[in-house]
């Protein structure tokens, strides 16, 4: 079965639609790099509107590390993690 990637944080599209200018830089291991279907973002659409930063993992293992660090709010949403 095809996994839907996820979500961007920044332009709201999956697959990515941003510029290759703008790469996305991990919260957990600082890479940065074009967004993929590994990346997971934290938090609310409202968020998002509002200009809040989210929180943003590359990997599964940075987000097990962000978790780990209590990076990740209590409430907030996975968002694209099926
Ligand atoms: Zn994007
Ligand atoms: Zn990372």
């Amino acid at each position: 079965m095809a996994r839907r990637p996820r979500m961007c944080a920044d332009c709201l599209s999956a697959p990515c639609r941003c510029p290759p200018k703008r790469p996305h830089t991990c919260d957990a291991c600082g890479r940065a790099a074009l967004w993929d279907k590994n990346w997971t973002w934290y938090g609310s659409l409202s968020d998002l509107d509002d200009g809040k930063p989210v929180v943003k993992a590359c990997s599964n293992a940075c987000r097990t590390a962000l978790k780990a660090a209590g990076r990740v709010p209590r409430n907030a949403r996975e968002v694209g993690h099926d």
